[in-house]
């Protein structure tokens, strides 16, 4: 089958007597041609690289640009020290969000999941549970294919990338995810799932792609720590058996048309948003400072520079009375 109805999915769990997950690794073994064995071997190995990326974080590294760097440390020594509001194990959970977000920004490797920028949701709250509970390894196996089966619904109905669909596609798809693997491994059931995803999702819904001077540092790495709190907050939510009024798919395709609607600026273009803020102006300034631009400068008025403009730049359109590169 394809992966593109959350409600598709359940029934014919329901139908054939299977978990979600094997739903998802049957479609997996069959649209990849590959076997059981085979189909969870990659997945397993999928989760030991980010446990092994979530292992090998030691505060230490910096991004080129040196806007992160060490705030996963920081938390997490907060968190040891039994001062986290939240409790130590929602310090956990924030220091691997940050952790795993600056591990990108700083060139480790990481798990996108479903994006590089979204890549630390699912471990911060995966990878503190796992210790946590001792969940063995077969059940996380498990729960990774759950939110690979939600992860796939959404790029099919809508889209998990910022420049498609504003972050909400990326960090609110990576919170359904998470919040749905959360939910089955403390043992709800389908339903449950459901509620829990379409809460994530409902409450990311217009979030803006808006990286400043481009960077997927910031807001995305800090917005990898709202992610994962929110998933748990939702899977908990549907696990004390509130629901959500709107039913999953339709949240997803409500999610799809929220991000095409979002302005160009907000899509991962940093034109808008926090990228647009006179101190985002100023880092893109002091990041890329005048490379590329040539000397002379033609206003938006200028009849040449209209017409010389390609058709793919016009996003990028300064407002009038700017001044602009010459091309
Ligand atoms: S702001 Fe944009 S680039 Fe950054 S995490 Fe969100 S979607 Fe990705």
């Amino acid at each position: 089958m394809n992966l593109n109805s959350m409600q598709e999915i359940v029934s014919l769990a329901r139908r054939e007597g299977k978990k979600f997950w094997e739903v998802v690794l049957e479609t997996d073994m069959e649209n990849r041609e590959v076997s059981r064995y085979e189909s969870m071997e990659k997945m397993a190995q999928t989760w030991h690289a980010m446990l092994e990326a979530s292992q090998v974080y030691t505060g230490e590294r910096r991004s080129a640009s040196g806007l992160v760097g060490g705030q996963g440390k920081l938390m997490y020594d907060y968190a040891a020290a039994g001062k986290c509001i939240g409790g130590e194990f929602m310090g956990q959970v924030i220091g691997e969000a940050l952790a795993m977000g600056e591990s990108n920004a700083c060139m480790r490797r990481i798990v996108a999941a479903p994006t590089a920028g979204a890549c630390g949701v699912m471990p911060a709250v995966l990878i503190p549970l796992y210790w946590r509970e001792n969940i063995p390894e077969e059940k996380m196996v498990e729960a990774m294919y759950v939110a690979s089966g939600i992860g796939a619904v959404i790029a099919y109905r809508a889209c998990i990338s910022g420049a498609a669909g504003g972050c909400q596609a990326e960090i609110g798809s990576a919170s359904a995810m998470a919040a749905g693997a959360l939910v089955y491994l403390k043992g709800g059931n389908k339903d449950v799932m459901c509620h829990a995803v379409a809460m994530a999702l409902k409450n990311l819904l217009g979030l803006a792609c808006d990286p400043v001077a481009g960077l997927v540092e910031v807001p995305c790495v800090k917005r990898n720590v709202i992610g994962a709190v929110n998933a748990i907050a939702a899977a908990d939510m549907a696990l004390a058996g509130i629901e959500s009024r709107i039913p999953v798919d339709e949240v997803i395709d409500a999610m799809g048309e929220v991000g095409r609607r979002l302005p160009v600026e907000l899509r991962e273009t940093a034109l808008g948003g926090l990228a647009a803020t006179p101190t985002g102006r100023a880092v893109k300034k002091r990041l890329h400072g005048n490379r590329g631009k040539k000397k002379r400068t033609l206003t938006i008025k200028d009849a040449r520079w209209k017409l010389e403009k390609p058709a793919e730049e016009a996003s990028e359109a300064p407002v009038e009375g700017e001044t602009v590169p010459a091309t």
